[in-house]
């Protein structure tokens, strides 16, 4: 019967959709504001948060209190977890964050001086920033020429393509162009990049493009590829040398925070683009993910997806300009 057939398939599509409800991609966005990592480098304090509603800042308030200690309410959040450290160098001395009350995430900092520090929250980093003075970095005003590789491209090589048609080239490129468009805010950072289009470039004029520019820190972006479909989707960073080795292991720590996936580092010998880059301070190959797997697939064509990836490498390239000088 007509009628049967059309409740049976009205039956089954709303089995799809209880199985899309009930997939952790869709419902990772969470209602609250939500405190993440905090980094402490320099002049300035980072406080990671991931917005309940994306692009949407959290509201805050601050205070400097009499006893040097200078707190931030994060309004409408939860922490993650509870963190206590001492700093030993610096304005600031004692980091604490805790959950405040029932709405409100509290970081506290304990200040070696009287100082009121400048707040601002940075929506496309989605961070707050307490900046305390000027940067006491010896390297004020060095500029570091970041080189981005998005892999593939053209109709030469479209790299891995994923079970649904996703090719390797367009999500390399989006990634890329996330990343050029957060570094490009820096005064310290000059970014180029291989490619800004849909384009065939060779592996030596990739290579060829850290020399002609003095390029201090060249990162490939890619998207891998197995014969075992569900290979577990993890994040792998590649390196040739020692000096890629330092960089590697910051991009690994930042991606595995940042989207939570297993992220390994890896010798590679034989990865062309990054043997005998000439790029100054190190050169890596990231496989931010696996393609192939359809869930990977789904993962990386996810705009909120690629722009935390974008964010890992801010991070790691920031880490590593912040280490750099002291
Ligand atoms: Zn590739």
């Amino acid at each position: 019967m007509k009628k049967d057939l059309i409740r049976k398939l009205i039956c089954f599509a709303a089995f799809i959709n209880l199985l899309f409800l009930a997939s952790p991609l869709l419902h990772s966005v969470p209602k609250k504001n939500t405190v993440e990592t905090i980094r402490y480098a320099d002049n300035k304090v980072i406080i990671n948060v991931q917005p309940a509603v994306r692009g949407k800042r959290p509201s805050y308030k601050y205070n400097t209190l009499a006893d040097n200690r200078f707190y931030i309410d994060i309004l409408d959040s939860r922490v993650e977890k509870p963190l206590d450290f001492k700093a030993s160098k610096g304005v600031v001395s004692r980091i604490r964050r805790n959950q405040y009350n029932n709405s409100t995430s509290r970081v506290v900092l304990h200040l070696r001086n009287n100082v009121k520090p400048k707040v601002k929250y940075i929506e496309d980093l989605s961070r707050f920033e307490i900046i305390f003075g000027k940067s006491t970095k010896k390297n004020s005003g060095r500029v570091f020429r970041v080189l981005i590789d998005p892999g593939h491209g053209g109709k030469l090589s479209p790299g891995a393509v994923g079970p649904a048609g996703t090719k390797e080239k367009d999500i390399t490129l989006s990634i890329a162009k996330k990343l050029q468009s957060l570094l490009g805010d820096r005064d310290d950072v000059q970014v180029f990049m291989t490619r800004k289009r849909d384009q065939y470039i060779s592996v030596s004029s990739r290579r060829y493009l850290s020399k002609k520019y003095g390029i201090d820190l060249f990162i490939s972006i890619h998207a891998n590829s197995h014969k075992i479909k569900y290979i577990n989707d993890q994040v792998e960073v590649y390196y040739r040398d020692s000096k890629g080795k330092r960089l590697a292991s910051l991009v690994r720590n930042e991606l595995r925070s940042e989207l939570g996936r297993k992220s390994e580092v890896r010798r590679h010998p034989y990865a062309t683009v990054i043997r005998n880059n000439p790029a100054r301070y190190g050169a890596v190959l990231v496989e931010t993910g696996y393609l192939s797997n359809p869930h990977g697939e789904k993962r990386l064509r996810n705009g909120n997806y690629q722009s935390k990836i974008a964010k890992g490498l801010y991070d790691s390239i920031e880490s590593f300009i912040n280490s750099s000088y002291h």
